[in-house]
């Protein structure tokens, strides 16, 4: 009887490690979805159109938008990364971005 407890026993540890063993396969998709949200960082939708009323992007109405140095299109209200070179956006009053996409 003892040994056939022992054997049920070791059968459920092999299953259990046999089971342990098939979960880094599932967990191989996650990383991929993170770098997902890291793409999604860098928001593409404040690139901006040439003729676009800076004032109206200033959501929270402080007078200052975030722009790229390089990329005047590039305008947002909050701090970020700059989807065309990537570079930090600068902090600008809306004036100024206006006046640097002339
Ligand atoms: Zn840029």
């Amino acid at each position: 009887m003892k040994t056939m407890i022992i054997s049920v026993f070791f059968l459920s540890v092999v299953l259990l490690g046999a089971c342990k063993q098939e979960e880094p396969k599932t967990a191989t998709t996650p990383p991929v979805v993170q770098q997902e949200s890291k793409a999604a960082k860098v928001d593409s939708t404040i690139i901006r159109s040439k003729d676009v009323d800076v004032a109206s992007l200033d959501k929270n109405k402080d007078g200052k938008v975030f722009q790229c140095s390089m990329d005047a299109q590039v305008i947002s209200d909050t701090p970020g990364t700059c989807p065309i070179c990537h570079m930090d956006l600068s902090e600008v009053t809306v004036a100024e971005a206006q006046e640097n996409m002339k």
